[in-house]
């Protein structure tokens, strides 16, 4: 399936969300894990737009370095900087948070690289299940870990860790209990660094419905396999069936949403989770 119900549009600088925030300049440093594809290179592009200095961080390269053209290609204001990093190596978070701090004073952390496994429990492989857990909620445990120091150390101590959780992180559908597990986990995480933050250090997880990126492209066959019906149904009833804004949302879209939570207007959001998926979770 390749129409534009699923092709994100090209990013341009109209997409994004610019704020005015004296904390949003090039001293100041963002860390964008996920930064070399879909909502992670969007916001990493958005955080440099608002002319923060970003700290992209991705085991792809490749795909870190197609960021950093887009960055370019967008104007922005700030710098997007590369780390390339397994966040399943404990020495490779430690150095990606290590390597981050020499571009600036580090006040921003956006946990956003995540991938995806499609079984049914009594076959879901083990392995996968904590390779999704150690990705998507031991790393960003444990890049909060390195990077709460360095908040602490600023002049003000403001600063902020938003996670990216899921509308998988409220309710749970068939084949996805790494992904889903792990997504409540990370909403207790966000709630656990608020809690320790003192109101300048805040936290917030957002939870989407479906994005057009790479990772819901590719489950899609085997959500239809396993399912026993077609890719099209897989799209419009599993995926967009609940939801009242029956499209799906552009990654531009979801960096917005940390632009925001990172922002001087997001000052109240500390635990809370920004829910945008359309109607999925309020209606029915
Ligand atoms: P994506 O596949 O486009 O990007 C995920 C990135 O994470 C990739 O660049 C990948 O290389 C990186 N990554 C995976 N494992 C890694 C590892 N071990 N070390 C370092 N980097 C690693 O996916 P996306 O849709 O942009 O997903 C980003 C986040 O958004 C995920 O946490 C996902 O769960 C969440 N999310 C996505 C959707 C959606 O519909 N796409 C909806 C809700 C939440």
């Amino acid at each position: 399936m390749t129409d534009d119900s699923i092709e994100p549009a090209e990013l341009t600088a109209d997409d994004l969300l610019v704020v005015e925030d004296d904390h949003f300049t090039a001293e100041n440093v963002a860390i964008v894990t996920g930064g070399g594809s879909g909502i992670g290179r969007a916001t990493a592009v958005a955080l440099a737009a608002n002319g923060l200095t970003v700290a992209a961080t991705d085991i792809d390269e490749d795909g870190l370095a197609g960021t950093v053209e887009k960055a370019e290609d967008v104007g922005v204001a700030g710098t997007v900087e590369t780390v390339v990093g397994d966040l399943t190596d404990d020495d490779d978070l430690e150095r990606i948070v290590e390597e981050a701090a020499e571009f600036g004073q580090i006040r921003y952390l956006a946990n956003i690289a995540g991938l995806q496994h499609i079984d049914p429990i009594d076959e879901f492989p083990v392995e996968q299940f904590d390779l999704l857990h150690s990705v998507m909620l031991r790393a960003p445990f444990v890049l909060s870990k390195h990077v709460i120091p360095h908040v602490e150390a600023t002049d003000d101590g403001v600063g902020a860790i938003g996670n990216m959780a899921s509308i998988h992180g409220h309710i749970a559908t068939q084949d996805k209990v790494g992904y889903i597990s792990s997504k409540f986990g990370i909403r207790g995480l966000t709630k656990c660094i608020a809690a320790e933050g003192d109101g300048t250090l805040r936290s917030f997880s957002v939870s989407t419905g479906y994005v057009k990126t790479p990772l819901v492209t590719n489950q899609i066959p085997d959500t239809a396999e396993e399912r026993g019906i077609s890719e099209r149904e897989v799209v419009e009833d599993v995926m967009l069936g609940d939801a009242k804004v029956t499209e799906m949302m552009e990654p531009a879209e979801v960096a917005n949403l940390f632009t925001l939570g990172f922002s001087k207007h997001g000052r109240h959001l500390d635990g809370g989770d920004l829910t945008w998926d359309g109607g999925h979770l309020s209606t029915y």
